[in-house]
C-alpha cells in the first residue's frame, strides 16, 4: 500500500527535534534567567543516551559517572536498550534529531539526484566502510575511560547541531558536522552508516531483536520495492528475516510503506505482525 499521508514516523520524528531543540535552547535562555516552562532544568547531556554507553565502562572501573553525563543518561540507555531489544534501534529511525536532520537533507539529495542519490559509493568498498562506526566506537569508549570526560563531545555532530550558537563547540565538531550534512546530500544518513558509535551499540540488537523486518517468501513478487525503500541500502528482497547491522527499524520498506503486496513486509515475531501508521 502506497503512503497517502505523513507517517507516524515522521511525527515523532519532528516531535524529538522539537524537543531536543527546546532542551537546547533553554539551557542557553537558563544562563540569562529565563525558563522555557515544561522543559526546565534538563541539559542535552543528560538527555543523551549516549552519554549512558560511555559511562558503563567508567562507572564499573571507576564507580563514578563521567562528567556532564547524569543519571537519567543510565535511564534512558535502559529504555533505549529495551527498545531495540524489542524492536531494533528504534531510537535510530524514530527518535535521534541527527538522523532526522540528516533525512531532511537527503529529500534535497534525492530531487537533485534522482535514482543516483544513496548509489554513488561502489557496494563493494561500502560493505566494509559500515565497520567503520565499529572502529570509533571502540575509539570514544577507551578514550573516553582513560580520561574520564567525553572526548567525543569535540567531534560530535549531534552536539555541534544543538549547541552551534553557544561558544562552547570545537571547531573539530563544526568540521563533522558540516561535511555530514554535505554527504547527506548524495547518502542516506552518512553519520549512521559509516561514523555513529551509538549506532554501532543499536545496531548489534538486530542480530538477536525479537520483532524483526520479515519478508513473506510465498507472496513475495521480487519487484525490489522494498530494496530502493531502504535508507540503508539493505537488500531486504532476499532476506527472510532482515537481521543486518544497519536496519534503523524505520519500517520503510514495509507492506504498510513501500512493498505493494500486502502483509509481504512486516515487523513480525512469529505470529505477530506490527502494522504501520498513517496519520
Ligand atoms: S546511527 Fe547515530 S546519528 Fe544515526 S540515528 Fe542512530 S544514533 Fe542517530
Ligand atoms: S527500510 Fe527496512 S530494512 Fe531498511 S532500515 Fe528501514 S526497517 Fe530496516
Amino acid at each position: 500500500m502506497k503512503r497517502k499521508g505523513i507517517s507516524l514516523r515522521r511525527v515523532v520524528q519532528i516531535f524529538f527535534l522539537l524537543l531536543i531543540t527546546l532542551i537546547a535552547v533553554n539551557h542557553t535562555l537558563e544562563e540569562r534567567g529565563i525558563e522555557i516552562p515544561l522543559v526546565g532544568s534538563a541539559s542535552l547531556h543528560a538527555v543523551c543516551p549516549f552519554g549512558g554507553v560511555v559511562s558503563i565502562y567508567q562507572y564499573a572501573a571507576a564507580g563514578t559517572f563521567t562528567k556532564k553525563i547524569h543519571e537519567s543518561s543510565f535511564i534512558l540507555m535502559i529504555i533505549v536498550f529495551a527498545l531495540a531489544l524489542a524492536f531494533g534501534p528504534v531510537f535510530c529511525g524514530w527518535i535521534c534529531p541527527l538522523g532526522t536532520v540528516q533525512e531532511f537533507i537527503s529529500r534535497i539529495g534525492r530531487r537533485l539526484f534522482g535514482k543516483r542519490h544513496n548509489n554513488f559509493i561502489p557496494r563493494a568498498a561500502d560493505r566494509y566502510l559500515r565497520y567503520l562506526r565499529y572502529l570509533v566506537l571502540g575509539w570514544v569508549i577507551y578514550a573516553t575511560a582513560v580520561s574520564g570526560v567525553l572526548v567525543f563531545a569535540d567531534y560530535d555532530p549531534y552536539y555541534a547541531l544543538f549547541n552551534f550558537w553557544t561558544g562552547e563547540v570545537a571547531v573539530s565538531a563544526f568540521v563533522i558536522l558540516a561535511l555530514v550534512l554535505l554527504a547527506a546530500l548524495f547518502v542516506e544518513r552518512p553519520f549512521c552508516k559509516y561514523a555513529c558509535p551509538y549506532g554501532a551499540v543499536l545496531g548489534l540488537f538486530n542480530i538477536v531483536r525479537v520483532f524483526g523486518i520479515k519478508r513473506n517468501t510465498d507472496t513475495c513478487i521480487n519487484c525490489r520495492a522494498c530494496d530502493r525503500a531502504c535508507p540503508m541500502n539493505i537488500q531486504v528482497s532476499t532476506a527472510g528475516r532482515v537481521r543486518d547491522h544497519q536496519c534503523i527499524s524505520c519500517l520503510e520498506c514495509s507492506s504498510e510503506t513501500a512493498c505493494p503486496v500486502p502483509a509481504t513486509v512486516e515487523l513480525a515475531a512469529g505470529n505477530i505482525s506490527i502494522k504501520k501508521a498513517e496519520v
